[in-house]
This record gives C-alpha cells, sequence and structure tokens, in this order.
C-alpha cells in the first residue's frame, strides 16, 4: 500500500465519528489535530454520512456549530446519493418522498421533479417523525402501480431528540418494511455500504479510488461499502453502543487499519 499521507481525499463519517450523532453534536476532541495536520497536507476533506433525514445544506450547518469546517459542496448525505441513484437512471423521473425535508431539498436540488400526485416513478422513503398514515398509503399505492422503492440509508431506529423528547425512533427501514409487506416489492437500499455511492461522490469530488481514504466507526456501512469500492478504509474505535445497526449484505467489512483515536493516524500519514 502506498503512504497513508499521498493520499489526497479523505471522507469522513459523521455519527459516532466526528461527532456523537448529529441530534447531539458533540464533536471527538481527536478530529481537530487530524483535520489539521490533514489540511496542512493539502488533503481534501469530505463527508459521507447514511443520514437521510437532514439534508446535506443542514448537516454541514450542525458540523460548523460543533467547530468542524468542511466545504459545503463536499458534504454528501444518503439523500443526496438516492438522489444522483435517481438522477443517473432517469433524470426526468418524477419522486414521492417520504422524509423530514433533508432528502426532498436533496432531491430538488439534483434537479428532480419531487410530487404528491400520480404518476410516480420512485418513491424514496427516509426516517420521517411526522409522517401521516396518508403518506405512508400513497407510498404503498404508488408501489404497487409500478412506482420503484428507495430506501434512503438503512437503519431500523436511531437515537434522536424529536419535539424535545429524547428517545429511539424508528428508522427508514422499518417504515419501507410496512410498503414491501404492503406491495409484495423489495426495496433498493440507497446508502452505505452500497459500493455505487462511495464511488459517485469520490467521482463527484474530482478524485481517483486509489486516492480516497474512508474514515468511520461502522464496519458494516463505512468500511464494507469503502473496501468494495477500492477506497483505503480506516476503522476508528468508538462507543460500541452508539454504532447504528446496517446490513453489510455479505460484503467484507475488514479495515486497512484499525485505530482507537483519530490522531493516531497523524504518526502514520
Ligand atoms: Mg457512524
Amino acid at each position: 500500500m502506498a503512504r497513508l499521507g499521498d493520499r489526497r481525499l479523505w471522507l469522513f463519517d459523521v455519527d459516532n465519528t466526528l461527532i456523537r450523532d448529529i441530534e447531539h453534536p458533540d464533536p471527538f476532541p481527536d478530529v481537530f489535530p487530524l483535520l489539521e495536520a490533514l489540511r496542512q497536507r493539502g488533503a481534501t476533506l469530505g463527508v459521507l454520512t447514511n443520514v437521510g433525514r437532514l439534508s446535506s445544506a443542514q448537516i454541514h450547518r450542525a458540523l460548523k456549530r460543533a467547530g468542524l469546517h468542511f466545504d459545503a459542496d463536499k458534504i454528501f448525505s444518503a439523500g443526496a446519493a438516492a438522489a444522483a441513484y435517481v438522477y443517473n437512471r432517469n433524470p426526468d423521473a418524477r419522486c414521492f418522498i417520504i422524509s423530514e425535508g433533508g432528502a426532498r431539498d436533496d432531491f430538488v436540488a439534483r434537479g428532480l421533479e419531487v410530487t404528491n400526485n400520480p404518476p410516480v416513478d420512485y418513491v424514496a422513503v427516509g426516517a420521517d417523525r411526522g409522517m401521516t398514515f396518508q403518506e405512508l398509503n400513497f407510498a404503498a399505492k404508488m408501489v404497487h402501480e409500478g412506482a420503484e422503492l428507495i430506501c434512503i440509508s438503512g437503519s431500523r431506529s436511531y437515537p434522536g431528540v424529536y419535539l424535545g423528547a429524547e428517545d429511539v425512533y424508528i428508522g427508514e427501514l422499518s417504515i419501507v418494511a410496512a410498503i414491501e409487506d404492503a406491495t409484495g416489492k423489495k426495496a433498493v437500499v440507497v446508502g452505505k455500504p452500497l459500493p455505487e455511492i462511495f464511488v459517485e461522490t469520490v467521482k463527484a469530488l474530482g478524485f481517483s479510488l486509489d486516492d480516497a481514504v474512508m474514515v468511520g466507526d461502522n464496519p458494516n456501512s463505512d468500511i464494507a461499502g469503502g473496501r468494495a469500492a477500492g477506497l483505503t478504509t480506516v476503522l476508528v474505535r468508538r462507543n460500541p453502543d452508539n454504532i447504528i445497526q446496517f446490513d453489510s449484505g455479505g460484503l467484507d467489512t475488514t479495515p486497512d487499519i484499525v485505530v482507537d483515536s483519530l490522531d493516531e493516524l497523524i504518526a502514520k500519514l
């Protein structure tokens, strides 16, 4: 392997890697010295997160409030990845979206048509704590009539704060399960570890895959997908209780490098 420090693009996971999670944006102190060392070497720093309920712009603001400065155009969310996935297959697609607003913004930003009326080509579902029965029923109806079903990211549940209540909430995969059950159709999960997302992100930033590093806390999403796409992978051991459950889809979850703290990486550059 070429020297880690020669890699010019570094992509970071957000939840339990840079900050505790997007709704508790306390940064890990070991993040700052690594980002500073990478900046001094002229590396490009980006973010690839499975959060789909917030838009890339909202994630950018949350990181900024935590004192972590990334360029806004280098933040890639599962919502943005799902929008790119749809756009690559049908740029004129009409899309019905269940999400808290973030994914809708990402689809509109990609130039896709977001609609609440038939006909619908794609039904894309992210976590949504304000979802109504009508929305769920309409989504199932559209899928039954032939729309493709996309699950934005793939968490069963996640910790969060909603209307002041600290709790664990039902994730997008569980909402999608209801639509799958009602229609007999299977969703495509667009989020890490889908290798296409890593390839798209690295390409969009103008780098080659062997020039990119993925840093994350989750073997099943960050490492499995990054490795399958051909990136160098770094696993940082964080709080195991905060690792969100994703399905690796049978991909190899072995990281190239394992650290207990991100500042350990500085000596390896
Ligand atoms: Mg994570």
